[in-house]
C-alpha cells in the first residue's frame, strides 16, 4: 500500500508528538503536495481506511492503542517558504518558527508572537494558535488546501471563520497545503529583538526542558487555566509519571508515563477544577487514536 508515497509502517507516534506518547499508527505519510494528498486519500478511500492528518504533533495526545489506518503528517516534505513583497507564501508543513525568522530576515513584522511557538504552519492555522496578544488570523489573509475528495479549496482571511483557538478547518475537513500572510515592514533589528524577548520569556515561565503539547487547556472565558489550577493545589500534581507541571500550572507534562495516565490526568485535573472553583475546562490538546485493547 501506498508505495508511491514516503511512508512508514507501524509508525511509533511518540516519536512524531512533543508530548512523546501513543501507540502505532498503521500507516505514517509525509506528502510533498497537495496533490500527493490527493492520491493518499483516493488510495485510503479503496481500502476502506480511516485517514487521520497531523502537523508537527505539538498539540497533540496520541492514545496508547495508537491511529488505525492512515496518518498524512504535513510536516517535513512540505517546507517551503517564499517572501514576495510584504508577503510570505509558506507551505503548511513549514514550523513556524521558520516562517518567523525569514520575516524578520526581510525586515517584515506581524510574526514575532509566533516564533516559539513549536508546531507548523498548518497546524497553527487549523488552531488559529496565538500568545503574547498575537495569533494567525492577525496576519493570515489567504489559506488554500485540499477536499479529502481532491477537490482544492482557497479560503480568504473572512471565510477562515477564525476564533479563539479554532478556525474553520475542523468543520470543512480540508487540509491546509499552503498559507499567505501579510505582514507590515519593520525594522529587521527590532523584530529580532522581540522575537528573542518574547522566546526569553517563553523559556522562563514554560517548561520547555520536558516533554508537553504546550497549554493543556483552552482558556476559560474570564479565567487563566494555569492561575484556576494552581488555586486548587495542583501544581506536582501527578498520576503515574503525568504531572501538573512545578513551573507552569497549565502544562501538565510526561516525565515518562502512558497516554492512559496522561488522560487521567487530564480528566482528575478537569474534576478537581470544576468541583473547587466551579469552572469548566476543555482541553486544548487533540486527543486522537484508540485506547490500548485490554488484556
Ligand atoms: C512547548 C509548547 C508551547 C506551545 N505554545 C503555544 C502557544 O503559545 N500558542 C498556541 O496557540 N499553541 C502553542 N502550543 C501548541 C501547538 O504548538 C500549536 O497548537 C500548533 O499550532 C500546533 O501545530 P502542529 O503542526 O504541531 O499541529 P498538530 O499538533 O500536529 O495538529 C493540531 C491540529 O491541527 C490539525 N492539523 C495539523 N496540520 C494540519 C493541516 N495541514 N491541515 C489541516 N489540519 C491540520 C490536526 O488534525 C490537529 O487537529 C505549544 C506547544 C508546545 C509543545
Amino acid at each position: 500500500m501506498f508505495e508511491a508515497f514516503e511512508v512508514i509502517r507501524d509508525a511509533e507516534m511518540s516519536q512524531y508528538t512533543t508530548l512523546k506518547l501513543g501507540g502505532k499508527a498503521d500507516y505514517l505519510a509525509f506528502p510533498r503536495n497537495g496533490e500527493e494528498i490527493a492520491a493518499m486519500f483516493r488510495e485510503a478511500g479503496e481500502a476502506g481506511m480511516p485517514v487521520t492528518v497531523i502537523g508537527h504533533g505539538s498539540n497533540l495526545l496520541v492514545l496508547d492503542g495508537g491511529i488505525r489506518g492512515l496518518v498524512i503528517r504535513v510536516e517535513k516534505n512540505m517546507r517551503e517558504v517564499r517572501v514576495v513583497g510584504n508577503r510570505i507564501v509558506a507551505q503548511a508543513g513549514a514550523m513556524l518558527g521558520s516562517v518567523a525568522l525569514a520575516a524578520a530576515e526581510a525586515g517584515l513584522s506581524g510574526l514575532e508572537f509566533a516564533s516559539g511557538i513549536p508546531g507548523t504552519v498548518g497546524g497553527g492555522v487549523m488552531m488559529n494558535a496565538g500568545a503574547y496578544g498575537g495569533e494567525m488570523s492577525d496576519v493570515v489573509i489567504r489559506v488554500k488546501g485540499v477536499y479529502p475528495n481532491g477537490g482544492p479549496v482557497s479560503l480568504t482571511r473572512e471565510e477562515m471563520e477564525f476564533g479563539y483557538r479554532t478556525s474553520v478547518v475542523k468543520k470543512l475537513n480540508f487540509v491546509v497545503t499552503e498559507v499567505v500572510f501579510e505582514l507590515e515592514r519593520g525594522d529587521p533589528e527590532k523584530i529580532r529583538e522581540k522575537m528573542s524577548r518574547l522566546n526569553a520569556e517563553r523559556a522562563e515561565k514554560q517548561p520547555l526542558d520536558v516533554p508537553s503539547a504546550g497549554s493543556t487547556f483552552k482558556r476559560p472565558e474570564g479565567y487563566f487555566a494555569a492561575a484556576l489550577i494552581d488555586q486548587c493545589g495542583l501544581k506536582g500534581y501527578s498520576i503515574g509519571d503525568a504531572m501538573v507541571s512545578q513551573k507552569h500550572a497549565g502544562f501538565l507534562v510526561n516525565l515518562g508515563t502512558s497516554s492512559a495516565d496522561y488522560l487521567e490526568l487530564v480528566r482528575k485535573v478537569q474534576s478537581i477544577v470544576e468541583s473547587r472553583a466551579g469552572v469548566k475546562l476543555e482541553p486544548e490538546i487533540r486527543i486522537v487514536g484508540e485506547e490500548e485493547a485490554e488484556g
